[in-house]
Protein backbone atom coordinates (compact mmCIF):
# COMPACT_ATOMS: atom_id res chain seq x y z
CA UNK A 1 0.00 0.00 0.00
CA UNK A 2 2.92 2.33 0.35
CA UNK A 3 4.66 2.11 -2.96
CA UNK A 4 7.24 -0.55 -2.12
CA UNK A 5 8.05 -3.82 -3.72
CA UNK A 6 7.38 -6.56 -1.11
CA UNK A 7 8.16 -9.94 -1.06
CA UNK A 8 7.95 -12.18 1.52
CA UNK A 9 9.55 -15.58 2.26
CA UNK A 10 7.77 -17.78 5.04
CA UNK A 11 9.94 -21.26 5.73
CA UNK A 12 6.70 -23.02 6.49
CA UNK A 13 3.28 -22.32 6.04
CA UNK A 14 1.88 -18.87 6.95
CA UNK A 15 1.32 -18.59 10.99
CA UNK A 16 2.62 -21.90 11.37
CA UNK A 17 5.15 -20.84 14.03
CA UNK A 18 3.42 -19.10 17.54
CA UNK A 19 1.22 -17.23 15.13
CA UNK A 20 -1.13 -20.26 15.44
CA UNK A 21 -0.17 -21.51 18.70
CA UNK A 22 -1.83 -18.48 20.64
CA UNK A 23 -4.43 -17.98 23.06
CA UNK A 24 -6.12 -16.70 19.88
CA UNK A 25 -7.55 -13.61 21.86
CA UNK A 26 -7.33 -10.15 20.38
CA UNK A 27 -7.35 -8.23 23.72
CA UNK A 28 -5.79 -5.23 26.39
CA UNK A 29 -4.09 -7.91 28.46
CA UNK A 30 -6.07 -7.10 31.64
CA UNK A 31 -3.35 -8.39 33.88
CA UNK A 32 -0.51 -6.41 32.42
CA UNK A 33 -2.51 -3.31 34.57
CA UNK A 34 -0.89 -5.07 37.77
CA UNK A 35 2.19 -4.74 35.94
CA UNK A 36 1.83 -1.02 35.62
CA UNK A 37 2.22 -1.70 31.81
CA UNK A 38 -0.82 0.91 30.79
CA UNK A 39 0.78 2.33 27.67
CA UNK A 40 0.81 -1.86 26.72
CA UNK A 41 -3.12 -2.10 27.22
CA UNK A 42 -3.95 1.16 25.82
CA UNK A 43 -1.83 0.27 22.24
CA UNK A 44 -3.76 -3.21 22.90
CA UNK A 45 -7.50 -1.85 23.09
CA UNK A 46 -7.14 0.61 20.64
CA UNK A 47 -6.04 -1.77 18.00
CA UNK A 48 -8.80 -4.33 19.36
CA UNK A 49 -10.97 -1.45 18.19
CA UNK A 50 -9.39 -1.26 14.76
CA UNK A 51 -9.22 -4.73 14.35
CA UNK A 52 -13.07 -5.45 15.06
CA UNK A 53 -13.61 -3.01 12.31
CA UNK A 54 -11.32 -4.83 9.73
CA UNK A 55 -11.80 -8.00 10.57
CA UNK A 56 -15.22 -8.10 12.41
CA UNK A 57 -15.32 -11.93 10.80
CA UNK A 58 -12.54 -12.91 12.48
CA UNK A 59 -12.28 -10.23 16.10
CA UNK A 60 -15.78 -10.79 17.88
CA UNK A 61 -16.24 -9.53 21.14
CA UNK A 62 -15.76 -12.44 23.65
CA UNK A 63 -17.43 -12.36 26.90
CA UNK A 64 -15.07 -13.14 30.46
CA UNK A 65 -15.41 -13.70 33.64
CA UNK A 66 -13.52 -13.45 36.23
CA UNK A 67 -14.51 -14.65 39.30
CA UNK A 68 -13.46 -13.38 43.23
CA UNK A 69 -13.06 -16.00 45.63
CA UNK A 70 -12.52 -15.47 49.60
CA UNK A 71 -8.81 -17.18 48.95
CA UNK A 72 -8.41 -14.64 46.16
CA UNK A 73 -5.31 -12.06 46.38
CA UNK A 74 -7.86 -9.06 45.04
CA UNK A 75 -11.13 -8.44 46.57
CA UNK A 76 -13.96 -7.76 44.45
CA UNK A 77 -13.82 -4.03 45.13
CA UNK A 78 -9.93 -4.04 43.35
CA UNK A 79 -10.84 -6.00 40.75
CA UNK A 80 -13.81 -4.12 39.84
CA UNK A 81 -11.57 -1.01 40.32
CA UNK A 82 -9.64 -2.75 37.27
CA UNK A 83 -12.29 -3.30 35.24
CA UNK A 84 -12.88 0.56 35.43
CA UNK A 85 -9.43 1.38 34.54
CA UNK A 86 -9.36 -1.38 31.91
CA UNK A 87 -12.82 0.07 30.25
CA UNK A 88 -11.21 3.41 30.65
CA UNK A 89 -8.49 3.00 28.50
CA UNK A 90 -10.40 1.80 25.92
CA UNK A 91 -12.19 4.93 26.28
CA UNK A 92 -15.58 3.13 26.65
CA UNK A 93 -15.34 1.25 23.92
CA UNK A 94 -14.89 -2.05 24.94
CA UNK A 95 -17.12 -4.44 22.91
CA UNK A 96 -19.25 -4.13 25.86
CA UNK A 97 -18.76 -2.07 29.53
CA UNK A 98 -18.03 -4.73 32.52
CA UNK A 99 -20.75 -5.75 34.84
CA UNK A 100 -20.60 -7.10 38.51
CA UNK A 101 -21.99 -10.41 38.46
CA UNK A 102 -23.55 -11.55 42.03
CA UNK A 103 -23.33 -15.30 43.15
CA UNK A 104 -27.19 -15.88 41.85
CA UNK A 105 -26.18 -14.61 38.20
CA UNK A 106 -22.77 -16.31 38.11
CA UNK A 107 -24.37 -19.55 39.21
CA UNK A 108 -26.92 -18.92 35.97
CA UNK A 109 -24.15 -17.21 33.53
CA UNK A 110 -21.40 -19.87 34.45
CA UNK A 111 -23.37 -22.86 36.07
CA UNK A 112 -20.14 -25.12 35.98
CA UNK A 113 -18.15 -23.01 37.98
CA UNK A 114 -17.18 -23.65 41.33
CA UNK A 115 -18.96 -21.36 43.64
CA UNK A 116 -17.33 -22.27 46.78
CA UNK A 117 -16.72 -19.42 48.75
CA UNK A 118 -17.24 -17.47 45.40
CA UNK A 119 -17.71 -13.56 46.33
CA UNK A 120 -18.51 -11.93 42.93
CA UNK A 121 -17.42 -12.10 39.30
CA UNK A 122 -17.20 -9.08 37.42
CA UNK A 123 -17.91 -9.81 33.43
CA UNK A 124 -15.87 -8.02 31.13
CA UNK A 125 -15.15 -7.94 26.97
CA UNK A 126 -12.52 -8.59 24.93
CA UNK A 127 -12.35 -10.63 21.35
CA UNK A 128 -11.50 -13.79 20.17
CA UNK A 129 -10.08 -14.78 16.70
CA UNK A 130 -8.74 -17.26 14.66
CA UNK A 131 -4.85 -16.31 15.19
CA UNK A 132 -3.98 -18.19 11.75
CA UNK A 133 -6.42 -17.20 10.04
CA UNK A 134 -6.38 -13.14 10.85
CA UNK A 135 -2.52 -13.98 9.53
CA UNK A 136 -3.06 -15.40 6.54
CA UNK A 137 -5.98 -12.62 5.44
CA UNK A 138 -3.19 -10.45 6.08
CA UNK A 139 -0.55 -12.34 3.84
CA UNK A 140 -3.70 -12.59 1.07
CA UNK A 141 -4.51 -9.08 1.31
CA UNK A 142 -0.84 -7.67 0.86
CA UNK A 143 -1.02 -10.16 -1.95
CA UNK A 144 -3.88 -8.90 -3.55
CA UNK A 145 -1.79 -5.01 -3.42
CA UNK A 146 1.14 -7.00 -5.13
CA UNK A 147 3.56 -8.13 -2.42
CA UNK A 148 4.75 -11.83 -3.68
CA UNK A 149 4.49 -14.45 -0.80
CA UNK A 150 6.68 -17.50 -1.13
CA UNK A 151 5.56 -19.97 1.91
CA UNK A 152 7.48 -23.11 2.81
CA UNK A 153 10.46 -20.63 0.83
CA UNK A 154 13.42 -20.35 3.61
CA UNK A 155 16.00 -17.84 3.73
CA UNK A 156 18.88 -19.50 4.07
CA UNK A 157 21.45 -17.10 4.11
CA UNK A 158 22.54 -13.21 3.57
CA UNK A 159 23.94 -12.00 0.28
CA UNK A 160 26.09 -8.54 1.11
CA UNK A 161 27.66 -5.60 -0.66
CA UNK A 162 30.88 -5.45 -0.12
CA UNK A 163 30.62 -2.68 2.53
CA UNK A 164 29.12 -5.85 4.23
CA UNK A 165 25.64 -4.44 4.22
CA UNK A 166 22.86 -6.93 3.44
CA UNK A 167 21.93 -6.67 -0.16
CA UNK A 168 19.74 -9.54 -0.65
CA UNK A 169 18.84 -13.58 0.47
CA UNK A 170 19.16 -16.56 -0.86
CA UNK A 171 16.37 -18.60 -0.11
CA UNK A 172 15.38 -22.76 -0.75
CA UNK A 173 12.02 -23.80 -1.45
CA UNK A 174 11.57 -26.54 1.47
CA UNK A 175 9.30 -28.55 -0.53
CA UNK A 176 11.11 -28.82 -4.36
CA UNK A 177 14.64 -27.86 -2.63
CA UNK A 178 15.13 -25.14 -5.65
CA UNK A 179 17.55 -22.55 -4.24
CA UNK A 180 17.66 -18.45 -5.77
CA UNK A 181 18.98 -15.61 -4.84
CA UNK A 182 17.32 -12.54 -4.68
CA UNK A 183 18.04 -8.85 -4.47
CA UNK A 184 16.22 -6.44 -1.40
CA UNK A 185 17.42 -3.02 -0.68
CA UNK A 186 16.18 -3.86 2.66
CA UNK A 187 15.80 -6.62 4.46
CA UNK A 188 13.18 -7.31 7.77
CA UNK A 189 13.71 -9.82 9.57
CA UNK A 190 9.99 -11.10 11.49
CA UNK A 191 10.78 -14.50 12.69
CA UNK A 192 9.48 -14.50 15.73
CA UNK A 193 11.54 -17.39 17.79
CA UNK A 194 13.60 -17.56 15.19
CA UNK A 195 15.13 -14.12 15.39
CA UNK A 196 18.16 -15.08 16.94
CA UNK A 197 19.58 -17.65 14.57
CA UNK A 198 18.42 -15.58 11.31
CA UNK A 199 20.15 -12.34 12.97
CA UNK A 200 23.35 -14.26 14.74
CA UNK A 201 25.43 -12.62 17.09
CA UNK A 202 26.67 -13.73 20.35
CA UNK A 203 23.89 -11.77 22.53
CA UNK A 204 20.39 -12.99 22.27
CA UNK A 205 17.83 -11.12 21.86
CA UNK A 206 14.95 -13.19 23.18
CA UNK A 207 13.77 -15.23 25.80
CA UNK A 208 11.28 -17.66 24.66
CA UNK A 209 8.64 -19.08 27.03
CA UNK A 210 6.61 -22.30 26.12
CA UNK A 211 2.83 -21.85 26.04
CA UNK A 212 0.70 -24.79 26.10
CA UNK A 213 -3.33 -25.41 25.63
CA UNK A 214 -5.79 -28.41 25.82
CA UNK A 215 -8.34 -28.90 23.84
CA UNK A 216 -11.37 -31.15 25.59
CA UNK A 217 -15.12 -31.09 24.24
CA UNK A 218 -17.57 -28.25 25.58
CA UNK A 219 -19.80 -30.29 27.41
CA UNK A 220 -16.88 -31.69 29.78
CA UNK A 221 -16.09 -28.03 30.08
CA UNK A 222 -19.51 -25.72 29.11
CA UNK A 223 -18.16 -22.48 30.08
CA UNK A 224 -20.55 -20.04 28.22
CA UNK A 225 -17.66 -17.01 28.43
CA UNK A 226 -13.71 -17.38 28.90
CA UNK A 227 -13.32 -18.07 32.38
CA UNK A 228 -10.07 -16.36 34.29
CA UNK A 229 -8.76 -18.35 36.36
CA UNK A 230 -5.50 -18.77 38.65
CA UNK A 231 -3.83 -21.78 39.13
CA UNK A 232 -4.15 -23.22 42.48
CA UNK A 233 -0.26 -23.75 42.91
CA UNK A 234 1.57 -20.91 41.64
CA UNK A 235 -1.23 -18.35 41.05
CA UNK A 236 -0.32 -18.15 37.05
CA UNK A 237 -3.47 -16.50 35.14
CA UNK A 238 -5.13 -19.09 33.02
CA UNK A 239 -7.70 -19.27 30.59
CA UNK A 240 -10.56 -21.90 29.85
CA UNK A 241 -12.45 -20.49 26.72
CA UNK A 242 -15.32 -21.68 25.04
CA UNK A 243 -14.40 -22.67 21.05
CA UNK A 244 -18.11 -23.93 19.28
CA UNK A 245 -18.22 -27.87 20.32
CA UNK A 246 -14.88 -27.49 22.48
CA UNK A 247 -13.11 -25.89 24.94
CA UNK A 248 -9.58 -24.85 25.25
CA UNK A 249 -7.52 -24.50 28.49
CA UNK A 250 -4.16 -22.45 28.71
CA UNK A 251 -1.78 -21.05 29.27
CA UNK A 252 1.80 -22.48 30.70
CA UNK A 253 4.69 -20.44 30.86
CA UNK A 254 8.03 -22.00 31.21
CA UNK A 255 11.33 -21.14 29.66
CA UNK A 256 12.57 -22.86 26.46
CA UNK A 257 15.60 -23.78 24.95
CA UNK A 258 15.98 -25.71 21.62
CA UNK A 259 14.74 -25.78 18.09
CA UNK A 260 11.33 -23.58 18.19
CA UNK A 261 9.99 -26.21 15.58
CA UNK A 262 10.64 -28.93 18.13
CA UNK A 263 8.11 -27.15 20.87
CA UNK A 264 5.08 -29.67 22.45
CA UNK A 265 3.14 -29.79 25.04
CA UNK A 266 4.56 -32.32 27.67
CA UNK A 267 2.95 -34.54 30.30
CA UNK A 268 3.47 -32.16 33.08
CA UNK A 269 1.80 -29.30 30.74
CA UNK A 270 -0.84 -31.26 30.64
CA UNK A 271 -1.44 -32.44 34.24
CA UNK A 272 -0.82 -28.59 35.17
CA UNK A 273 -3.62 -27.32 33.15
CA UNK A 274 -5.91 -30.09 34.02
CA UNK A 275 -5.29 -29.34 38.16
CA UNK A 276 -6.42 -26.41 37.56
CA UNK A 277 -9.91 -27.35 35.48
CA UNK A 278 -10.66 -29.85 38.05
CA UNK A 279 -10.31 -27.31 40.73
CA UNK A 280 -12.22 -24.40 38.91
CA UNK A 281 -15.03 -27.05 37.48
CA UNK A 282 -14.85 -29.48 40.04
CA UNK A 283 -17.57 -31.72 38.31
CA UNK A 284 -15.72 -32.32 35.50
CA UNK A 285 -12.82 -34.27 36.97
CA UNK A 286 -10.85 -34.26 33.78
CA UNK A 287 -7.87 -36.62 32.94
CA UNK A 288 -5.85 -36.90 30.16
CA UNK A 289 -8.42 -39.39 28.81
CA UNK A 290 -10.67 -35.90 28.11
CA UNK A 291 -7.63 -34.17 26.13
CA UNK A 292 -9.17 -33.76 22.35
CA UNK A 293 -5.46 -32.38 21.41
CA UNK A 294 -2.49 -29.79 22.34
CA UNK A 295 -1.04 -27.23 21.02
CA UNK A 296 2.64 -25.25 22.03
CA UNK A 297 3.83 -21.59 21.59
CA UNK A 298 7.18 -20.21 22.18
CA UNK A 299 6.43 -16.51 22.97
CA UNK A 300 9.53 -14.43 21.48
CA UNK A 301 9.79 -12.09 24.41
CA UNK A 302 12.64 -9.58 24.45
CA UNK A 303 14.97 -11.06 26.81
CA UNK A 304 14.64 -9.46 30.32
CA UNK A 305 15.19 -10.75 33.77
CA UNK A 306 12.54 -11.88 36.31
CA UNK A 307 10.41 -14.86 35.96
CA UNK A 308 8.62 -15.62 33.24
CA UNK A 309 5.53 -14.24 33.72
CA UNK A 310 6.58 -10.65 34.38
CA UNK A 311 8.67 -10.37 30.71
CA UNK A 312 7.57 -7.49 29.02
CA UNK A 313 5.39 -8.48 25.86
CA UNK A 314 6.53 -4.74 24.38
CA UNK A 315 8.18 -5.24 20.93
CA UNK A 316 11.46 -3.84 19.89
CA UNK A 317 12.87 -2.70 16.87
CA UNK A 318 16.63 -3.13 15.87
CA UNK A 319 18.44 -1.87 12.88
CA UNK A 320 22.22 -3.89 13.02
CA UNK A 321 25.70 -1.94 11.73
CA UNK A 322 24.41 -4.09 8.09
CA UNK A 323 20.91 -2.88 7.72
CA UNK A 324 19.45 -5.85 9.15
CA UNK A 325 15.90 -4.66 10.28
CA UNK A 326 14.40 -6.98 13.14
CA UNK A 327 11.45 -6.76 14.64
CA UNK A 328 10.84 -9.23 18.40
CA UNK A 329 8.74 -9.34 21.05
CA UNK A 330 4.83 -7.75 20.79
CA UNK A 331 1.47 -9.51 20.67
CA UNK A 332 -0.78 -10.78 17.92
CA UNK A 333 -3.35 -7.98 19.14
CA UNK A 334 -0.79 -4.97 18.17
CA UNK A 335 0.60 -6.67 14.73
CA UNK A 336 -0.46 -3.78 13.13
CA UNK A 337 0.79 -1.35 14.85
CA UNK A 338 3.97 -3.24 14.98
CA UNK A 339 4.05 -3.81 11.58
CA UNK A 340 3.42 -0.01 10.59
CA UNK A 341 6.37 0.91 12.92
CA UNK A 342 8.65 -1.52 11.17
CA UNK A 343 7.93 -0.22 7.61
CA UNK A 344 8.08 3.42 8.55
CA UNK A 345 11.70 2.10 9.58
CA UNK A 346 12.42 0.59 5.95
CA UNK A 347 11.34 3.40 4.46
CA UNK A 348 13.30 5.74 6.74
CA UNK A 349 16.39 3.39 5.16
CA UNK A 350 15.17 3.33 1.24
CA UNK A 351 15.35 7.39 1.74
CA UNK A 352 18.95 7.55 1.99
CA UNK A 353 19.26 5.70 -0.91
CA UNK A 354 16.17 7.13 -2.76
CA UNK A 355 14.43 10.00 -1.53
CA UNK A 356 12.71 10.86 -4.66
CA UNK A 357 10.90 7.62 -4.14
CA UNK A 358 7.09 8.09 -3.08
CA UNK A 359 6.61 6.19 0.15
CA UNK A 360 2.58 6.74 0.48
CA UNK A 361 0.92 5.95 4.31
CA UNK A 362 -0.50 3.10 4.40
CA UNK A 363 -4.46 2.66 5.55
CA UNK A 364 -4.62 -0.71 7.51
CA UNK A 365 -6.22 0.93 10.12
CA UNK A 366 -9.39 1.41 7.76
CA UNK A 367 -8.91 -1.27 4.75
CA UNK A 368 -11.14 -4.33 5.42
CA UNK A 369 -9.22 -7.49 5.26
CA UNK A 370 -10.34 -9.70 2.44
CA UNK A 371 -13.33 -11.70 4.63
CA UNK A 372 -15.01 -8.36 5.67
CA UNK A 373 -14.98 -6.94 2.39
CA UNK A 374 -19.26 -6.29 2.35
CA UNK A 375 -19.77 -7.61 5.89
CA UNK A 376 -22.63 -6.08 7.38
CA UNK A 377 -21.95 -2.94 9.42
CA UNK A 378 -24.48 -4.60 11.84
CA UNK A 379 -22.25 -7.35 12.18
CA UNK A 380 -25.70 -9.32 11.42
CA UNK A 381 -24.42 -13.05 11.21
CA UNK A 382 -28.02 -14.60 10.25
CA UNK A 383 -27.86 -12.33 7.15
CA UNK A 384 -24.14 -13.48 6.33
CA UNK A 385 -25.34 -16.96 7.04
CA UNK A 386 -28.19 -17.02 4.66
CA UNK A 387 -26.17 -15.36 1.86
CA UNK A 388 -23.98 -18.29 2.23
CA UNK A 389 -26.69 -20.58 2.18
CA UNK A 390 -28.42 -19.00 -0.59
CA UNK A 391 -24.99 -19.16 -2.87
CA UNK A 392 -24.85 -22.81 -1.99
CA UNK A 393 -26.09 -26.01 -0.65
CA UNK A 394 -24.96 -25.94 2.83
CA UNK A 395 -26.74 -26.92 6.18
CA UNK A 396 -26.54 -24.09 8.85
CA UNK A 397 -23.57 -25.59 10.72
CA UNK A 398 -21.42 -25.58 7.62
CA UNK A 399 -22.93 -21.90 6.59
CA UNK A 400 -22.02 -20.81 10.03
CA UNK A 401 -18.40 -22.48 10.12
CA UNK A 402 -18.11 -20.55 6.51
CA UNK A 403 -19.23 -17.44 8.04
CA UNK A 404 -16.65 -17.57 10.54
CA UNK A 405 -13.66 -18.94 8.95
CA UNK A 406 -14.15 -16.88 5.48
CA UNK A 407 -16.35 -14.09 6.03
CA UNK A 408 -18.00 -13.05 2.94
CA UNK A 409 -15.38 -14.73 1.25
CA UNK A 410 -17.69 -17.94 2.18
CA UNK A 411 -19.98 -16.86 -0.11
CA UNK A 412 -17.50 -18.04 -2.90
CA UNK A 413 -16.92 -21.42 -0.93
CA UNK A 414 -20.66 -22.57 -0.80
CA UNK A 415 -20.86 -21.36 -4.80
CA UNK A 416 -18.67 -23.56 -5.24
CA UNK A 417 -19.97 -26.53 -3.64
CA UNK A 418 -23.59 -25.03 -6.10
CA UNK A 419 -21.18 -25.83 -9.61
CA UNK A 420 -19.88 -28.96 -8.21
CA UNK A 421 -21.44 -30.99 -5.69
CA UNK A 422 -18.91 -33.54 -4.92
CA UNK A 423 -17.24 -30.82 -2.79
CA UNK A 424 -19.87 -30.58 -0.55
CA UNK A 425 -18.76 -34.03 1.00
CA UNK A 426 -17.90 -33.85 4.43
CA UNK A 427 -13.86 -33.91 5.27
CA UNK A 428 -15.48 -36.42 8.24
CA UNK A 429 -18.42 -37.59 8.91
CA UNK A 430 -20.57 -35.37 11.40
CA UNK A 431 -18.76 -32.45 11.18
CA UNK A 432 -19.57 -29.33 9.75
CA UNK A 433 -15.75 -28.99 6.95
CA UNK A 434 -16.43 -29.85 3.65
CA UNK A 435 -14.07 -30.97 0.68
CA UNK A 436 -14.47 -27.97 -0.72
CA UNK A 437 -12.13 -26.33 1.78
CA UNK A 438 -9.45 -28.28 0.29
CA UNK A 439 -9.97 -26.76 -2.99
CA UNK A 440 -10.27 -23.24 -2.03
CA UNK A 441 -7.02 -23.41 0.19
CA UNK A 442 -5.61 -24.89 -2.32
CA UNK A 443 -6.55 -22.09 -4.85
CA UNK A 444 -6.77 -19.16 -2.94
CA UNK A 445 -4.97 -19.24 0.37
CA UNK A 446 -1.94 -20.53 -0.47
CA UNK A 447 -1.94 -24.09 0.95
CA UNK A 448 1.08 -26.01 -0.17
CA UNK A 449 0.86 -29.33 2.20
CA UNK A 450 -1.47 -31.29 3.74
CA UNK A 451 -0.38 -30.05 7.30
CA UNK A 452 -1.27 -26.56 6.17
CA UNK A 453 -4.91 -27.42 5.07
CA UNK A 454 -5.46 -30.36 8.20
CA UNK A 455 -3.82 -27.54 10.87
CA UNK A 456 -4.51 -24.19 9.88
CA UNK A 457 -6.67 -23.93 6.86
CA UNK A 458 -9.79 -26.20 8.71
CA UNK A 459 -8.43 -26.63 12.29
CA UNK A 460 -9.31 -30.25 12.00
CA UNK A 461 -6.37 -31.04 14.00
CA UNK A 462 -7.67 -29.36 16.78
CA UNK A 463 -11.59 -29.63 16.97
CA UNK A 464 -12.02 -33.25 15.34
CA UNK A 465 -11.91 -35.99 18.13
CA UNK A 466 -9.31 -38.24 16.08
CA UNK A 467 -7.30 -34.64 15.10
CA UNK A 468 -8.30 -35.18 11.45
CA UNK A 469 -6.58 -38.15 10.96
CA UNK A 470 -9.43 -39.75 9.36
CA UNK A 471 -9.68 -37.16 6.75
CA UNK A 472 -5.85 -37.46 5.42
CA UNK A 473 -6.66 -40.06 2.31
CA UNK A 474 -9.86 -37.83 1.38
CA UNK A 475 -7.93 -34.47 1.54
CA UNK A 476 -4.37 -35.98 0.20
CA UNK A 477 -5.81 -37.73 -2.90
CA UNK A 478 -7.78 -34.15 -3.49
CA UNK A 479 -4.59 -32.54 -2.60
CA UNK A 480 -2.71 -34.68 -5.47
CA UNK A 481 -5.09 -34.23 -7.82
CA UNK A 482 -5.19 -30.30 -7.41
CA UNK A 483 -1.25 -30.05 -7.29
CA UNK A 484 -0.16 -32.95 -9.86
CA UNK A 485 1.84 -34.49 -6.65
CA UNK A 486 3.05 -37.90 -7.86
CA UNK A 487 2.60 -41.27 -5.55
CA UNK A 488 6.00 -40.36 -3.63
CA UNK A 489 5.05 -36.69 -3.12
CA UNK A 490 1.56 -37.93 -1.58
CA UNK A 491 3.57 -40.16 0.45
CA UNK A 492 5.48 -38.10 2.18
CA UNK A 493 2.96 -35.18 2.67
CA UNK A 494 0.88 -37.95 4.27
CA UNK A 495 3.87 -39.14 6.30
CA UNK A 496 4.85 -35.71 7.33
CA UNK A 497 1.22 -34.81 8.68
CA UNK A 498 0.83 -38.08 10.61
CA UNK A 499 4.20 -36.75 11.78
CA UNK A 500 2.98 -33.71 13.06
CA UNK A 501 -0.06 -35.38 15.11
CA UNK A 502 2.20 -37.70 16.68
CA UNK A 503 4.23 -34.88 18.21
CA UNK A 504 1.54 -33.33 19.63
CA UNK A 505 0.45 -36.34 21.10
CA UNK A 506 3.85 -37.25 22.13
CA UNK A 507 3.43 -36.04 25.90
CA UNK A 508 1.06 -39.26 26.22
CA UNK A 509 3.85 -41.30 26.00
C1 LIG B 1 0.97 -19.57 24.32
C2 LIG B 1 0.86 -18.21 23.73
C3 LIG B 1 -0.33 -17.50 23.85
C4 LIG B 1 -0.44 -16.24 23.28
N1 LIG B 1 -1.64 -15.62 23.34
C5 LIG B 1 -1.80 -14.43 22.74
C6 LIG B 1 -3.08 -13.85 22.70
O1 LIG B 1 -4.07 -14.44 23.14
N2 LIG B 1 -3.20 -12.63 22.13
C7 LIG B 1 -2.12 -11.97 21.61
O2 LIG B 1 -2.30 -10.86 21.15
N3 LIG B 1 -0.90 -12.53 21.59
C8 LIG B 1 -0.71 -13.75 22.13
N4 LIG B 1 0.51 -14.36 22.10
C9 LIG B 1 1.62 -13.68 21.44
C10 LIG B 1 1.54 -13.83 19.93
O3 LIG B 1 1.02 -15.08 19.56
C11 LIG B 1 2.92 -13.66 19.32
O4 LIG B 1 3.49 -12.48 19.77
C12 LIG B 1 2.89 -13.62 17.80
O5 LIG B 1 2.11 -14.65 17.24
C13 LIG B 1 4.32 -13.70 17.28
O6 LIG B 1 4.31 -13.62 15.89
P1 LIG B 1 5.65 -13.60 15.08
O7 LIG B 1 5.30 -13.31 13.68
O8 LIG B 1 6.65 -12.74 15.77
O9 LIG B 1 6.24 -15.10 15.21
P2 LIG B 1 5.75 -16.40 14.44
O10 LIG B 1 4.27 -16.47 14.31
O11 LIG B 1 6.42 -17.57 15.09
O12 LIG B 1 6.30 -16.20 12.98
C14 LIG B 1 7.66 -16.34 12.66
C15 LIG B 1 7.74 -17.07 11.33
O13 LIG B 1 9.07 -16.97 10.83
C16 LIG B 1 9.29 -18.12 10.05
N5 LIG B 1 10.74 -18.29 9.87
C17 LIG B 1 11.64 -18.65 10.79
N6 LIG B 1 12.88 -18.71 10.24
C18 LIG B 1 12.74 -18.37 8.94
C19 LIG B 1 13.66 -18.27 7.84
N7 LIG B 1 14.97 -18.52 7.98
N8 LIG B 1 13.16 -17.95 6.61
C20 LIG B 1 11.83 -17.70 6.46
N9 LIG B 1 10.93 -17.78 7.47
C21 LIG B 1 11.38 -18.11 8.70
C22 LIG B 1 8.67 -19.24 10.85
O14 LIG B 1 8.36 -20.34 10.02
C23 LIG B 1 7.44 -18.55 11.45
O15 LIG B 1 6.25 -18.86 10.74
C24 LIG B 1 0.65 -15.64 22.62
C25 LIG B 1 1.85 -16.36 22.49
C26 LIG B 1 1.94 -17.64 23.02
C27 LIG B 1 3.18 -18.43 22.83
Amino acid sequence: MRGLKVGLVEASDIASGTSSRSSKLVHGGLRYLEQGEFSLVFEAVSERRVLMDIAPHLVTPLGFVFPVYKRSRRGVFTVNLGMWLYDGLSLFRSPKIHRNLSRKEIAKEEPALDNTDLKGAPLYYDCATDDARLTLENALDAQKEGAEIHTWTKMVGFRRDPAGRVSGARVRDMITGIERDVDARVIINATGPWTDTVRGGPKPLLRTTKGVHIVVDHSRVPVNNAVVCFHPSDGRVLFAIPWADRTYIGTTDTDYVGDPADVAADADDVRYLLDAANVYFPAAQLTTADVLSTWAGLRPLINAEGSESSVSREHEILVGSDGLITIAGGKLTTYRKMSKEVVDRAVALLRLTAPAQDFREAHTARKPLPGAVGWPQDDNLASVIRQIQEAGPVDEPTAQLFARTYGMRGVEVAASIRANPELGAALVEGRPERLAQVDFAVAHELARTVRDVMIRRTQLYFRDHDQGLGATERVADRMAMLCGWDEARRTAEVLAWQAEVAQSRAWKE
